[in-house]
């Protein structure tokens, strides 16, 4: 009798970097993909890349998957959905009541709709032949679940994104009870959230931050407007801001467009509560007085159009900050927007804004969502899972807290700290194991969210080096007939440092010089003529530590 082939857990994305998770559980002919995210850019951004999705190359080589299994409504867990849905359209998409309402906004912006399927915590479902229940857990956003699945190995859970906070705003609960049940029937697998894998402790509740506000609402420092800075998507903070507000006797005027659809959502569906009279449109916040209005705004990462960023340049036409007013950024600072919050804060400074923010205040103006030390470890204490693989993380988070699940009693064989692309396989009643298999993953660089065409590396690389070098186009004139030029070849520079005079005739004796030492045959030849002046041309950069520019040959043949 041939034996079951293993269950395979294949992470194409989020693992080795924080953003784009994706995740497939194949088990024999069946295969579910957990999240499919996006990962905003880092210094790629400069080159024109708006957003990043996972390269799917994996699961268009194969079947179509029964279920896609979505954690919550974060970009970096829904964003890619649409290049997904390109290769399976009519893929069955599991999520929770927000969830799903917010990839329907995502997807109608792409002019797209899929087979979406509500569910709640505690169903069980089924995707072919896996059997699959969504976990409550909190987040910092509505309605986030992990989910067990029941494969022919055993049962693994995947926390999805979550925190344990015993006094949520929304009053959702980590749903303890399910967790430990789930402990004690077994738990081949733990596949579990790293991002802060490498904090001691545990992370403070969203309550705290909700406490802060409001005292910070009614203290020494509210004189003039108050300005909070966050994500739109953070609705528990957003209720915090209203409460706070109206305790304050404040009204809020929405800025930025994602603030304002996730508001506007978040109130339609009961996920906020508050007296519609709250809010005032942009239009009409010059008829308050500074100390009636809070702004509720995006940009806290000093993102380039967002709402804060506008209200820092003095762009917006009703709104202005003034002496006296107060800009709270209620957002961690992401790694690599540093220097544009740096930025932010000298404009709102300029303007005479007192700027709170993360660690600059005694007052709690943000928390994370995620789980730190102390959490992590009980979830593993819950379920105490055979074997773990770390997931949602970089390298480096992924092996705090593969070691962190070591120290919680789970066998060093069985935990694997892997990345993207790398194969963990799972056999019934034993540890899980690397399979050494690599499977094709990658990055999709995207113009913008509306391009549906690529930017592949080697076009990034293109751009870097202009960048770095600026561009030299070498033109030339040839006779098709003697193959010889008709005149001598033109230089033409763009961004290229130290081309003067002399060395632009030096450029142009070496490219005439590299065409002569070509026989009749290769002039006849576009691309060896353009070779020998690119040659030509890039040998007067070669001395010296100067960077050689890229160098385009244009040929003319007459
Ligand atoms: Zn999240
Ligand atoms: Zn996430």
């Amino acid at each position: 009798m041939p034996a079951t082939p293993p269950v395979r857990i294949v992470p194409l994305g989020g693992l080795g970097e924080v953003g784009m998770n994706c995740l497939a559980l194949e088990d024999g002919p069946d295969r579910v993909v957990i999240d499919c995210g996006l990962l905003f850019p880092g210094a790629e951004a400069q080159l024109g890349v708006e957003v990043i999705a996972p390269d799917l190359h994996f699961l268009r080589a194969g079947d179509e998957p029964k279920a896609v299994l979505l954690t919550h409504a974060h970009e970096d867990h829904i964003g890619g959905l649409p290049w997904l849905l390109r290769a399976f359209p009519d893929v069955p998409i599991f999520g929770t009541r927000y969830t799903l309402a917010v990839v329907k906004e995502k997807l109608a912006e792409h002019g797209r709709s899929a087979n979406l399927r509500e569910i709640a915590p505690r169903s069980q479902l089924l995707a072919g032949g896996i059997g699959f229940e969504p976990l409550q857990v909190p987040h910092s956003i509505p309605d986030a679940v992990g989910y067990a699945l029941r494969t022919s190995a055993g049962t693994v859970v995947h926390t999805g994104d979550f925190k344990i906070d015993w006094s949520p705003i929304d009053g959702r609960l980590l749903d303890v009870r399910r967790f430990s049940e789930l402990g004690a029937e077994g738990v081949a697998c733990l596949l579990s959230d790293s991002t802060n894998a490498e904090r001691e402790g545990t992370s403070t509740s969203e309550r705290e931050v909700g406490e802060s506000l409001a005292r910070i609402f009614t203290g020494p420092l509210a004189r003039g407007r108050i300005a909070v800075a966050m994500f739109g998507s953070n609705v528990h903070r957003v209720q915090s801001v209203m409460k706070a507000a109206l305790g304050a006797g404040r009204k809020i005027c929405l800025l930025g467009r994602s603030m304002t659809q996730s508001v506007r959502l978040s109130l339609a569906m009961g996920f906020l509560n508050c007296p519609l009279d709250l809010f005032i449109d942009p239009e009409t916040a010059d008829h308050f007085a500074p100390r009636e209005l809070v702004i509720l705004c995006t940009g806290a990462q000093g993102e380039a159009r967002a709402g804060l960023s506008r209200l820092a340049l003095g762009e917006h036409p009703n709104i202005r900050l003034e002496k006296d007013d107060l800009v709270i950024l209620s957002a961690r600072n992401i790694p690599g927007s540093e220097r544009s919050v740096a930025t932010l804060i000298d404009n709102l400074v300029r303007r005479g804004c007192r700027v709170l923010e993360p660690g600059s205040t005694n007052e709690l103006v943000h928390t994370s969502g995620h789980a730190s030390q102390g959490e992590l470890r009980m979830m593993i204490d819950l379920l105490q899972p055979k074997s773990f693989v770390p997931v949602h993380g970089e390298f480096r988070m992924l092996t705090a807290h593969a070691r962190l699940a070591q120290s919680a009693g789970v066998a060093l064989q069985g935990c694997h700290a892997i990345e993207d692309g790398d194969v963990v396989e799972l056999r019934e009643g034993a540890l899980a194991t690397r399979s050494g298999e690599r499977v094709p993953v990658g990055r999709i660089y995207l113009d913008g969210r509306g391009a549906e065409s690529g930017v592949g590396e080697s076009l990034l690389r293109d751009r870097q080096l202009l960048a770095d070098t600026g561009v030299l186009i070498c033109l030339c004139v040839l006779d098709r007939k003697t193959g010889e030029l008709i005149r001598p070849p033109e230089l033409l520079g763009k961004g290229i440092a130290g081309l003067d005079e002399a060395r632009a005739a030096q450029a142009i004796a070496a490219a005439i010089e590299a065409f002569a030492e070509l026989g009749y045959k290769e002039r006849t030849d576009r691309g060896s003529v353009e070779e020998a002046l690119r040659r030509g041309v890039r040998s007067c950069w070669k001395k010296g530590s100067e960077k050689k520019p890229m160098v385009m040959p244009v040929v003319v043949e007459l």
